[in-house]
């Protein structure tokens, strides 16, 4: 497809513009940025606005229906997050560019959301537009879904959005959102691998408390709540849920294999047969342990509030990243069977791991489109996310939910999210618009 994309990246520079922050109480969220993002929507893309039903969602986030020549299939839904994160005031200073004003330079576009996840946005916008402005023909409902409180875990956007599909009773053969990137790094290869999300790891915030009598420091007992506190940190450090190879960690392993030398190779192609071998390895790394694991992170802990009072009560926070599969009556299990009865637990947070999305024939659509998009790409491998997404609302929504982004982003590049100096090169908006325009094509 032929786009302008000095122009796609001017469209995109103008989102950029529009400082549409998350905020995590819903009553502080001020909206209209969110509405200005629609209408440069609608000014960007003519077409789909004359062609499509659009669904204000909670006060500020949208669902698009655009309609297929029929609909003999099930629906197609392409999700987004029109919010932000801020950029620290302590980071401006890091900053070439205002944060805020999408600068063009070089052919690249730079500014908070360029690549979380305004590019995406207007990735899918563009290629639908184009599809439409050649009449391709579909045999299937095309949705978008733009929510406004990702950052802090749409419990007001895409929590909303999935009700509203549910009580209208659509179901999607396939989903896509935010999640993997084309990458290089994974397991220290250098080749270019798409990493597409077909599960979501679970959020768990435990506070655990220990009680004792307080008093002075002078004369104190052997051990105080805090050394009680501190026993059962380390336990639950050294203690961790097992590692377990799932089904996408099996399958991206062997996919990756290839890529490998030597009894690295075989044990990553046979991960079943090896699995000692490899789990023990796969725990070595951060990041290949959080694909292997529920992982424990302690975060908070609390004693008494001077250094000569003994505390009458000491706690720690301990964040666990759910595998899928795991659920948090096993985590909780695990936690009294390491730390013993004497804890007094309290679930501060907790969101269910995603289930797992089927690769199949729909897994190979995502695949074929990225391939025919960006040729490079060595593997398209299923990946698990570690991190939170807006479509964990839509698990009961459809069997296919994949998280990708068809963007390149090194290793090296990946720290600009959230971070500072984020940006998007035109020729990977070219990417992802070629992306969405394939997806739709072989849907
Ligand atoms: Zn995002």
């Amino acid at each position: 497809m032929e786009v302008n994309i000095n122009e796609v990246a001017k469209r995109l520079s103008k989102l950029i513009q529009v400082k549409s922050l998350s905020n995590e109480k819903f009553e502080n969220i001020d909206f209209q940025p969110f509405f200005q993002i629609k209408s440069y929507l609608r000014e960007f893309y003519p077409i789909i606005h004359d062609k499509s039903k659009i669904e204000i969602i909670h006060e500020g986030a949208f669902v698009y229906k655009i309609e297929g020549n029929t609909s003999n299939k099930l629906p197609l839904l392409f999700m987004g997050h029109m919010d932000v994160v801020a950029a620290g005031e302590d980071t401006l200073n890091q900053w070439k560019v205002d944060p805020f004003s999408g600068v063009i330079e070089d052919e690249i576009v730079w500014g908070r959301g360029a690549k979380d996840m305004k590019s995406q946005i207007i990735s899918f916008f563009e290629a639908t537009e184009y599809a439409l402005k050649y009449e391709i023909e579909r045999d299937y409902d095309l949705y978008f879904s733009l929510g406004y409180d990702e950052e802090v875990g749409g419990r007001n956007g895409a929590k909303y959005i999935a009700d509203y599909f549910k009580k209208q009773n659509i179901k999607f053969g396939m989903i896509i959102d935010e999640g993997g990137m084309i990458t290089d790094g994974i397991l220290g290869l250098l080749e270019e691998i798409a990493l597409v999300g077909t599960c979501e790891k679970g959020y768990v915030d435990l506070k655990i408390t220990y009680a004792a009598d307080g008093g002075h420091s002078s004369m104190p007992p052997t051990s105080t709540a805090l050394g009680k506190i501190c026993e059962a940190a380390c336990k639950l450090e050294n203690n961790q849920m097992p590692v377990r190879i799932t089904e996408p960690l099996s399958e991206m392993l062997v996919k990756l294999s290839k890529y490998l030398k030597g009894s690295a190779r075989i044990a990553l192609e046979k991960n079943k047969i090896f699995s000692p071998i490899v789990k023990s390895s796969l725990s070595k790394s951060p990041a290949s342990n959080a694909l292997a694991r529920t992982t424990t992170a302690l975060t908070m802990a609390k004693g008494s509030d001077a250094s000569n009072v003994l505390p009458n009560l000491a706690y720690i926070v301990v964040n666990f990243r759910l595998l899928p599969g795991d659920t948090l009556e096993e985590l909780l299990t695990h936690v009294k069977s390491v730390i013993g009865e004497e804890y007094n637990i309290e679930v501060l947070i907790s969101k269910t791991p995603s289930k797992f999305s089927k690769v199949d024939e729909y897994f190979d659509i995502v695949s074929e489109s990225i391939k025919k998009a960006y040729p490079h790409v060595a593997e398209v491998v299923p990946f698990i996310m570690v991190g939170g997404t807006d479509s964990i609302y839509m698990d009961d929504l459809s069997d296919h939910i994949y998280k990708f982004g068809p963007f390149r982003c090194s290793e090296d590049e990946r720290k600009v999210v959230h971070g500072v100096n984020e940006f998007m090169r035109f020729k990977d908006l070219k990417i992802g618009i070629d992306f969405f325009y394939n997806v739709i094509n072989k849907y």
